[in-house]
């Protein structure tokens, strides 16, 4: 059996209980080591092998899970976050059906889950946007035409740009060439929930720039939004004048 595990944004007390059962229960690891934090394989049991899948091929993973399988071993998939977001899973999940191996897959916290908390954010906040876009900036791997950044600007939904902190500059240019106006609050957060995070609050004009000073190209992610303003609508679900299914309304 393969078991899939998100391996949550980068704390080690972020996994789920599950997960940290699968690791503990584990003969073989494959751990994406580009982005899980390494803290985590202490959770597996003495003579685990571990292989980071950074400098593997698709090949080389299914051939070390294939090989698990001959030998019995229970084998752990670690990826970053949760493996449905830009998990690049599904490959490997129709190559172990081929060849008649059992998987699951447990999910994680995915960093856009944790960069919201770092923020202390709702993306989904009630007359400002109820609509969360997780997309990416085109780069070496092409997106969708329909999908194109300005395409999807035009909604003014809460945004959040994974894999795109390297052309943050572009990212925000579409951005507002799409509709957003150039002074919509934007944030970015770099390795949150790890210690080295590192939080930037600013503007779609003004985000190229603070992120160059402070030094940002990789593993974070931007958040473009009136989210991450103070203009909202109090919620219904809280309301006392509205009623719902576990709650009647007072008086
Ligand atoms: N499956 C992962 C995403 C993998 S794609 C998830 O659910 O989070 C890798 C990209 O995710 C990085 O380029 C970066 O944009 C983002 N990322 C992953 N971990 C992060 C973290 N702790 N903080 C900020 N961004 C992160």
């Amino acid at each position: 059996m393969v078991h899939f595990v998100g391996a949550g944004p980068g704390a080690p007390d972020l996994i789920t209980l599950r997960g940290a059962e699968h690791l503990r229960r584990a003969d073989i690891v494959i751990y994406a080591g580009s982005l899980v934090n390494p803290e985590l394989l202490q959770l597996t049991p003495a003579g685990c092998e571990i292989y980071d899948s950074a400098s593997m091929t698709l090949e080389e993973v299914i051939e070390k899970l294939h090989s698990a399988h001959e030998r019995g071993l229970n084998a752990v998939r670690l990826h970053t976050g949760d493996p449905s977001i830009y998990g690049a899973i599904k490959e490997q999940m129709d190559r172990l059906k081929a060849l008649g191996i059992d998987y699951d897959i447990t999910p994680g916290v995915s960093s856009f889950c944790a960069a919201a908390a770092a923020v202390q954010a709702e993306y989904t906040l009630p007359g400002v946007s109820q609509t969360v876009i997780i997309t990416r900036m085109e780069g070496r791997t092409p997106v969708p035409v329909k999908e194109n950044l300005r395409s999807l600007a035009a909604h003014q939904a809460s945004i959040v740009l994974f894999l795109s902190s390297g052309l943050l500059k572009e990212s925000c240019e579409a951005l507002i060439d799409g509709g957003y106006p150039e002074e919509t609050k934007t944030a970015m957060v770099y390795k949150a929930s790890w210690p080295e995070q590192k939080i930037l609050r600013g503007t779609l004009l003004t985000m190229p720039k603070m992120a160059e000073e402070a030094g940002i190209k990789n593993t974070a992610l931007i958040l473009v939004g009136d989210f991450l303003g103070d203009d909202y609508e109090l919620s219904k679900l809280y309301d006392k004048s509205f009623s719902h299914g576990f709650r009647a309304a007072k008086q």
